[in-house]
């Protein structure tokens, strides 16, 4: 049992979009954070759930797959094995990682919309949209090109102008054309359904800005700028031939818009690794919910997301949201398109076997308050002046001199100094601290005083000198290194959420 009477904990993270690997990018700002906080609750034995998948509806896949001439399930298939792959590879522990499109997420996501659809949760609304009458298909925002209405760019999209970065209705568009066939589109009625985010702004205005104070100030702040705005309808549906279909009558051609399938992936892959008791993780008021997220993704889990499942009225909503800002590469915006980004599969070929260090540099330095800047002059100072200055010095020193002194055997005790004890002290108040961050989703902070208990044990040994009592007394010597090899194995505990690679290899020398 923990605070608010909590007895279990479901983690999910955001879902990539596979129309692309993962980047480093993704990694510091959601997978790293949210592997940090579910090892530390394990470590502590408390029952968790660590759930993730790939996000595979949407148009940029189906844009992704005529490019390259190929069906959109192909895509998916490459890149969610491809993201699947990196994730294991830098120890991101999932208990399942999951995609969109199995078969459970297309029943979970046809029940969810089904039930609010007979709870009569949605409004319906006829509309005017662009269609190409050539390939007989409505046309996505993206599906548009045409001249911008502000900087004549010709090449401006149907959402947004490339040029001078404004952003646009497919309306705005001179000239507009379909990138499908090249044709002139035409408006078209169509109709869809909505969710009237409206309805819910009383409720998610008390829930959020009145009992949830707590959120980090980004998080709330978003949050906030949403509700001062006023929330309007959105859709939930659109025109589409990739996505689930819409399970009701006179719905032929449309599918469930991506922002409404997706979030419900985290039910669906939960049902998936517990198909009997899924409904604890989602139903039961002892679950404590937590989203690990990028800050694009607010808006989604704040408040779209609680509001579907507030609508449903079944399940238990995010007990916190932990967002982190954005991670730059080199002082410019990672991009995907621009192939601005360290690919993480590309890292593992250029530094094999060097996941930790990754996770320490993104740990480090994460953007949990505001954007960050990853520059490769970091990483190595980094790695210098920390890990093998610091933590790797300390733990080497310690195993050579007991392999010099005792044959690598344990030593005995004797009575412990006051130096002895103090050092034990530090160990308990470092764990006490590390607990209280990590608890706190401040991973940064916590890396910090694991980082500093190295640094008592290297004080340590300087001061005490164990090499210059070799020759006079060597059951200090024996002590000495008991106290630091006791601390070496409270490093591997302390780490283990950061740095699992190195922890699970400290632990194989000390033989624990
Ligand atoms: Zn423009």
């Amino acid at each position: 049992m923990t605070e608010k009477g909590y007895k279990r904990t479901l983690v999910t993270t955001a879902l990539p979009y596979a129309n692309g690997p993962v980047h480093i990018g993704h990694l510091a700002g959601v997978y790293v954070p949210a592997d940090i906080y579910v090892r530390y609750l394990r470590l502590k034995k408390r029952e968790v759930l660590f759930v993730g998948g790939s996000d595979e509806h949407g148009v940029p896949i189906t844009i992704a797959a005529k490019k390259e001439g190929i069906t959109p399930q192909d895509v998916v298939d490459k890149f969610h094995n491809l993201i699947k792959k990196s994730f294991e590879d830098f120890g991101i522990s999932f208990d399942v990682y999951s995609r969109t499109t199995s078969k459970i997420h297309y029943e979970t996501a046809s029940d969810f919309f089904k039930k609010l659809y007979e709870k009569d949760c949605f409004i319906e609304k006829t509309s005017e949209q662009y269609y190409d009458e050539q390939v007989k298909q409505f046309l996505a925002d993206r599906y548009i090109t045409g001249t911008c209405p502000h900087c004549k760019n010709p090449n401006a999209y149907g959402d947004q102008c490339e040029a001078c970065g404004t952003s646009l209705s497919p309306l705005d568009l001179i000239e507009p054309k379909s990138a499908i066939s090249g044709s002139k589109p035409v408006l078209k009625e169509t109709k869809h359904w909505y969710l009237p985010l409206e309805n819910y702004q009383n409720w998610l205005e008390k829930w959020i800005l009145k009992e949830h104070a707590e959120w980090k100030s980004n998080v709330y702040g978003q949050c906030k700028s949403w509700l001062d705005m006023g929330l309007q309808p959105r859709a939930v549906s659109r025109d589409l031939n990739w996505g689930i279909p819409l399970p009701i009558p006179d719905a032929e051609g449309k599918v469930l818009y991506v922002w409404f399938d997706a979030p419900i992936g985290y039910i669906s892959n939960t049902k998936e690794i517990r198909p009997n008791d899924w409904e604890l993780w989602w139903k039961n008021s002892e679950t404590k919910l937590v989203h690990f997220i990028g800050k694009d993704n607010i808006v989604f889990h704040c408040i779209v997301f609680p509001s579907m499942l507030k609508a449903d009225g079944s399940y238990i909503l995010p007990d916190n949201v932990p967002a982190n800002e954005f991670l730059n590469l080199e002082s410019n915006k990672i991009s995907t398109s621009k192939n601005w980004a360290v690919w993480l599969h590309e890292y593992l070929a250029d530094f094999p076997e060097k996941q930790d260090i990754l996770r320490y540099v993104l740990t480090a330095n994460a953007p949990e308050t505001k954007d960050n800047d990853f520059t490769w002059k970091d990483f190595q100072a980094r790695n210098n002046s920390e890990l093998v200055a610091i933590y790797g010095n300390f733990v080497n020193r310690t195993l050579v001199l007991t392999q010099k002194y005792f044959n690598g055997i344990v030593p005995e005790r004797q009575e412990f100094t006051e130096y002895d004890k103090e050092v034990f002290a530090e160990i308990e108040n470092g764990k006490l601290k590390i607990e209280n961050h990590l608890e706190n989703y401040h991973f940064r902070e916590a890396l910090k005083e694991a980082m500093n208990l190295a640094r008592v044990g290297n004080k340590y040994l300087a001061d005490t000198e164990p090499w210059k009592l070799a020759q006079t007394d060597m059951a200090r010597v024996g002590t000495i290194l008991n106290v630091s090899l006791q601390l070496c194995a409270n490093l591997s505990i302390a780490f283990e959420p950061f740095l699992p690679f190195s922890s699970a290899k400290l632990r194989k020398m000390l033989n624990l």
